[in-house]
């Protein structure tokens, strides 16, 4: 009888608990392995005024991801096409050189399924001498484990709260669960960090914001969304209404509802829904946002 076992390593971290052996180099439904790979690291003008400031955020685009939705607007990076394996002593580096060159924060943008690994960096980047606060830039779809590790080093949680309705979490997320897993996250988001505090300049310091990004005729489940935050966080949290949905340019033949911009009534109406609601700590956006870049080339810049 052959008495040698062979151990795997089944990953469960996200909600999703694909069971796929990351620790072998293997990639589960996020695409990608164990191993830190990052498409770019630079400072970014177009998050939020309070995140990017005159000087930028400290931006760092993390490759794969646990949701990825259909119309994801980082394609390029979500399905872990994109990007570079890095050890953990160079994301530590990374990190001060963003300090160093002025940014405002550290932007961690989807570092969901990397939380254990950017954990040890952060610690030591800590102390180094990183004194600036940490954005975990998220899709809201945490499982209880994720949220734990990451709660101990994120300051300022920019998260998604993409759907209400589970029929359209499925179809255009793969995850009929993601309404339910997103509220519970974002409940302990608010109730750990509290309300928001900012400095002298107005940059965040503290606080939790929540982005609703307006899909194409789908108004109504975003009234839903922003009903819900406003009964249940009232103004404790910045709710970031975000009309600058842009369909991929490679096409979505199943989604063909997806492949239009939403238009300025949508939005509008969206915006008028949340003033009428008494909604005041808020951002909204200026027209013309599709035709802008908040795309950045994922081209391994500070990597
Ligand atoms: S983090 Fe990735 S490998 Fe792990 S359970 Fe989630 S999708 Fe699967």
């Amino acid at each position: 009888m052959n008495d040698i076992q062979e151990y795997k390593s089944v990953c469960a971290l996200c909600p999703r608990r694909c069971g796929a052996d990351r620790s072998d180099r293997s990639s589960g439904f996020c695409g990608v392995s164990d191993v830190l790979t990052v498409a770019r690291a630079a400072l970014h003008y177009w998050e939020e005024p309070c995140i990017s400031g005159e000087n930028g955020s400290g931006t760092v685009f993390f490759s794969g991801c646990t949701l990825r939705c259909v119309f994801c607007q980082n394609r390029a990076i979500s399905r872990g096409k994109a990007g570079k394996h890095i050890s953990e002593d160079r994301l530590t580096e990374i990190f001060l050189e963003l300090q160093k060159k002025g940014a405002h924060n550290i932007n961690l943008v989807t570092p969901d399924h990397y939380c254990r690994a950017i954990k040890r960096s952060l610690n030591k980047a800590r102390e180094k001498g990183l004194r600036i606060p940490v954005v975990t830039n998220t899709g809201g779809y945490l499982s209880k484990e994720q949220y734990d590790i990451l709660k101990e080093y994120t300051d300022i949680w920019l998260s998604d709260l993409k759907y209400m309705d589970k029929e359209l979490a499925l179809r255009y997320s793969g995850a009929s669960d993601y309404p339910d897993v997103a509220k519970a996250a974002l409940d302990l988001m608010v109730r750990d960090t509290g309300i928001p505090l900012y400095d002298e300049q107005g940059m965040m310091k503290r606080g939790v914001i929540v982005r609703v990004l307006l899909l194409p005729g789908q108004t109504e489940d975003a009234k839903h969304i922003v009903k819900y935050l406003w009964d249940s966080y009232g103004d404790t949290i910045v709710i970031s209404l975000m009309n600058q949905y842009t369909p991929p340019s490679e096409g979505l033949p199943e989604y063909p509802e997806l492949m239009r911009t939403v238009t300025d009534e949508e939005y509008d109406e969206l915006v008028d829904y949340a003033l009428d609601l008494g909604i005041e700590n808020a951002y909204i956006q200026e027209g013309g946002t599709q035709e802008e870049s908040f795309i950045p080339p994922f081209d391994l810049e500070g990597v």
